[in-house]
């Protein structure tokens, strides 16, 4: 089979690792791809947003690409599946109106209270609400509130607000300064959940719903959960703080009574169902859900799979999923981002990376490329999240030594990261 994997980040880099270890895989394309991902994959330099779909398509006739597998969300968001299918092109992902439960955060929480699936409290405000939700927050005695704002927001649309003061401003970003676009045209104010966050990914045809291994991200720039939000720093899975009987309460309260009130509401959701989870209280809510696999969760979760992954994304696609369920392998994995310097305010391009001639493609320690690109045959820094160091082993313990000696030996100017992650998980053993 011939391959397209759509994105640039570690995520792909992953998927396409994986895909490639498939003796069904002959050859496979990336658009755009990034440095890492050219080492295995025929990287192609294009756009991917909506007004180049038909060119996606060429590409896919052309070269005669059996499957497309999609990474981020805009292009589901904006209907790329919707878009193939209807060419006869065999895509994995959620179609776009399966997408919106990433899409439209307050499409999602109408569809979580109709259902009763449990999430924070909330209340939507219209963008010509402004004065009644501004009244709203001053009567509020209890911070942190967070609010919200409903459409995609490259993960920044949702702030944290520690007082009152901080969530005014918060709801003058979104609904008067048009912070984040039309994105903001709608906020919900919720409220603050304490407690512990995981993501529990599944893997879905459209009538089946397959959960895979639990995986914990870092969404926090520094050390301690401190400093401002980033894309992902980090993650590790198994999830040890997630015991079996929380797992079983996430499928059972949450996972699956989401999937099948979709299919109830002639939602057909094919692809990965990200469900991102807050445990309060001993209690699992839903604190927003994704519409593929997350970056860098993907990372700590592929390299634990025993099966074959790509015969998986093709019945998905085909929306006839055989199996019943995954392997998994018992190996705690570890994954630490290296980001540029700058990141999330901003990031660093052109810079040489040292010191990545000690990974092969195949090792372990095995480095993901994200933010990377090739110039003048050296491998330079582009973007924020430059790349993602994982390794496995018996214990966390062992996984975090590996992994942190291998990212020592990695070297750029301004290279940023976190020495404390799955430190939490390795306490615990
Ligand atoms: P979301 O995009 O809704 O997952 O929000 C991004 C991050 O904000 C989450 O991963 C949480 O860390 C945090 N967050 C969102 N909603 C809440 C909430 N109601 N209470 C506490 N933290 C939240």
């Amino acid at each position: 089979m011939n391959i397209l994997v759509i994105g640039s980040g570690g995520r792909e880099h992953c998927l396409i690792w994986k895909i490639s270890k498939s003796p069904l895989a002959d050859k496979i394309y990336a658009v755009p791809g990034n440095a890492g991902i050219a080492g295995i994959a025929e990287c192609i330099n294009m756009d991917v947003s909506r007004n180049n779909f038909h060119e996606l398509v060429k590409l896919v006739k052309n070269k005669g690409i059996d499957l497309t597998v999609v990474g981020p969300e805009a292009p589901l968001v904006d209907g790329i599946v919707d878009y193939f299918n209807e060419r006869g092109c065999k895509i994995f992902g959620p179609d776009k109106k399966a997408a919106a439960i990433e899409g439209s955060k307050v499409f999602t929480r109408g569809f979580l209270k109709r259902n009763n699936i449990p999430t924070p409290e909330g209340i939507v405000f219209e963008r010509a609400e402004y004065d009644r939700a501004a009244e709203f927050i001053k009567s509020r005695n209890e911070f942190p509130l967070v609010i919200k704002a409903d459409g995609l927001a490259a993960g920044k649309g949702v702030i944290i607000a520690g007082d009152r003061e901080q969530a005014l401003e918060a709801l003058k970003d979104c609904l008067v300064k048009d912070k984040f676009g039309v994105s903001g045209s709608r906020v919900i104010v919720e409220e603050f959940l304490d407690g512990y966050e995981v993501s529990v990914l599944s893997i879905c045809d459209g009538k089946k719903i397959i959960p895979m291994a639990p995986a914990q991200d870092y969404k926090r720039i520094f050390d301690n959960d401190r400093g401002k939000n980033t894309g992902g720093m980090g993650s590790y899975s198994p999830v040890p703080a997630v015991d079996d009987k929380t797992y079983r309460q996430i499928l059972d309260e949450i996972v699956f009574p989401s999937f099948e009130a979709m299919i109830k509401e002639g939602i057909r959701y094919r692809g990965v169902l990200y469900a991102g989870i807050m445990i309060s209280k001993g209690k699992p809510y839903l604190l927003e859900y994704n519409c593929r696999f997350g970056d860098p969760e993907t990372q700590v979760i592929l390299p634990r799979l025993e099966d074959d992954l790509l015969p998986v994304l093709l019945e998905c696609a085909e929306g006839n999923l055989k199996r019943e369920e995954l392997g998994w392998d018992k190996d705690k994995c570890v994954c630490v981002v290296a980001a540029s310097e700058g990141y999330p305010e901003s990031s660093s391009s052109g810079d040489i990376i040292k010191g990545l001639d000690d990974f092969e493609n195949d090792s372990d320690p095995i480095v993901f490329h994200a933010g990377t690109k090739m110039e003048n045959s050296n491998v330079v820094t582009n973007g924020g999240r430059v790349l993602g160091v994982v390794s496995r082993g018996e214990t966390f313990k062992e996984a975090r030594k590996k992994v942190y000696r291998a990212i020592e030996k990695i070297k750029f100017r301004g290279m940023q990261y976190r020495k404390d992650i799955a430190l939490r998980a390795e306490r615990s053993e």
